[in-house]
């Protein structure tokens, strides 16, 4: 039986209940994921679904689907990265207990006992997002050869571009 997402909840009880959701969420809802993103329109979508496994342990089975609009680090322009990712935890309380955990979980620390459940979903597009996204060389704005050897002609647009100034960062970091 499908609900209604609740704002927060109990993870363990919502185990017990057996509960499962899906849903859409608006990416301009996500105020972690917004600013990661070039563009916030679009939406994804979401199952949650929480049970407990054949050792009685609580489970709760995730998938998530979007298509984001990251900032190509390399020509600032916007490229699309589509998520398709499909997660499975258990509510643990500590660190000793999430070492217990079987491999084929992630633990899902409760520093205290309610769960705002669309963090999940917000968590794994999050994680999704590579550390310095990048189109292809083929379908990059900047052209590989001048971006190798004539780095200068774009000084002037440093000071105003956080995002150059990240890649010079970047691009030092791997010197
Ligand atoms: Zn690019």
């Amino acid at each position: 039986m499908l609900s209604q997402l609740p704002e927060q909840a109990d993870p363990r009880r919502l185990c017990e209940q057996g509960k499962r959701y899906e849903g859409r969420v608006a990416l301009q809802d996500l105020a972690r994921l917004a600013p990661l993103l070039a563009s916030t329109e679009g939406e994804a979508a979401f199952t949650l679904a929480f049970d407990h496994d054949e050792t009685n342990r609580p489970r709760v089975r995730g998938t998530v689907r979007a298509e984001l609009q990251l900032c190509c680090q390399r020509c600032l322009q916007s490229m699309p990265l589509v998520v398709d990712a499909a997660f499975q935890l258990s509510p643990v309380s500590g660190p000793e207990e999430a070492e217990r955990l079987p491999a084929e979980y992630e633990p899902l620390l409760l520093d205290e006992r309610l769960l705002h459940p669309m963090d999940l979903v917000e968590d794994e597009l999050i994680l999704a997002i590579p550390p310095a996204p990048r189109h292809s060389v083929a379908d990059c704005g900047v052209d590989m050869a001048d971006y190798r050897q004539e780095p200068a002609p774009e000084a002037p647009q440093r000071k105003e571009n956080p995002f150059a100034a990240l890649r010079m960062l970047k691009r030092d970091s791997e010197d």
